[in-house]
């Protein structure tokens, strides 16, 4: 089995006063072991909302999740206790996700107390140590607190909780962008690393496309929750097929004038997600929309190697 997660159909949709809300909308997509897959999208789209589903912190509409081959959708909260080990959750603030009250060894050894891994006290130390030499983060820091610590080191105490419990897939939820460039270079080598190590599966969400291009091996773009382009990441940066995904493309710098791209400045209102009507969601922004594309909303279809798009007039727009 190369498969480590299927999602099938995922909704997760919220009543507010002026209707429902479609957060995430019919999303499908599988994950293979010890490969990463980026999520991208603007903020809003939904992509935070779909890790948090996955991970059952919050509950889905309907839609199927699978993972290692059983239907994980409808376990109950004790088969999901037995689950978390194996699928944990890097989050974007590692301030706001750990407990300022907490040492850093208190903090690592949280999720060992209450799966009650170790009966000794001895062990567990042991234990913490080892998982601060996993995440480079120097033994020294033993004893201190998050708020004497940098973003970088904060966020390798959320890494190393994550791995405490020896997890399969981990969902990575902007792990980098509240950090600096240099110290995000760190962080994703790292990442990289443990996966080697571990043989880690991630999910990584997150905004930033030059981001997902050094880190994942499959890239889904979502728009107002929906998944309008999935492919292998080499394929999405040597074939860009959606007029949104070409949008985002071109606002990566790039290092010399001679690669330089035209940028594609994105007008137009952004579509509802409450109540959406049954249209591309793309079409008030988008250059090439006509009358069908207000009228119908677009299938994800496979133009070949494997590669989904969600436009009707893709074939043409990329003369294929
Ligand atoms: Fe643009 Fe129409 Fe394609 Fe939507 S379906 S991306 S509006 S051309």
């Amino acid at each position: 089995m190369s498969e480590i997660l299927q999602v099938k159909n995922l909704k997760k949709y919220y009543s507010v006063p002026s209707g429902t809300l479609h957060a995430v909308d019919d999303v499908s997509f599988t994950m293979n072991y010890g490969e990463t897959l980026g999520i991208v999208g603007e903020s809003g789209c939904g992509k935070s909302t779909l890790g948090k589903t996955l991970l059952r912190l919050i509950q889905p509409t309907s839609g199927e999740v699978i993972f290692e081959g059983q239907d994980i959708t409808n376990v109950d909260q004790k088969g999901f206790t037995a689950l978390r080990p194996k699928m944990q959750m890097i989050f974007q603030d590692p301030m706001s996700s750990l407990n300022p009250r907490f040492s850093i060894s208190q903090q690592i050894a949280e999720p060992l107390k209450i799966y009650k891994v170790y009966k000794d006290k001895e062990q567990l130390n042991k234990r913490v140590l080892e998982l601060m030499d996993t995440v480079g983060l120097a033994r020294r820091y033993v004893e201190t607190y998050p708020h004497e610590l940098d973003g970088g080191r904060r966020q390798r105490i959320g890494i190393a909780r994550a791995l405490a419990l020896n997890p399969k897939l981990i969902v990575c939820d902007e792990p980098v962008s509240a950090l600096d460039v240099l110290i995000q270079a760190q962080i994703l080598n790292l990442l990289q690393d443990l996966q080697k190590e571990h043989g880690l599966s991630y999910m990584f969400i997150t905004h930033n496309l030059s981001v997902v291009k050094h880190i994942s091996d499959n890239i889904c773009v979502m728009y107002l929750g929906q998944v309008i382009e999935q492919c292998r990441t080499k394929e999405l940066f040597t074939h860009t097929y959606h007029p949104y995904t070409k949008a985002l493309l071109s606002a990566i710098p790039v290092p010399s004038l001679k690669d330089k791209r035209e940028r594609v400045l994105l007008k137009g209102e952004l579509t509802s997600p409450i109540n959406p009507k049954n249209a591309c969601r793309f079409a008030p922004r988008c250059l090439y929309a006509r009358e069908q594309c207000h009228n119908s909303a677009p299938e994800l279809v496979d133009l070949g190697n494997n590669h989904k798009c969600a436009c009707h007039f893709v074939k043409e727009i990329n003369g294929l």
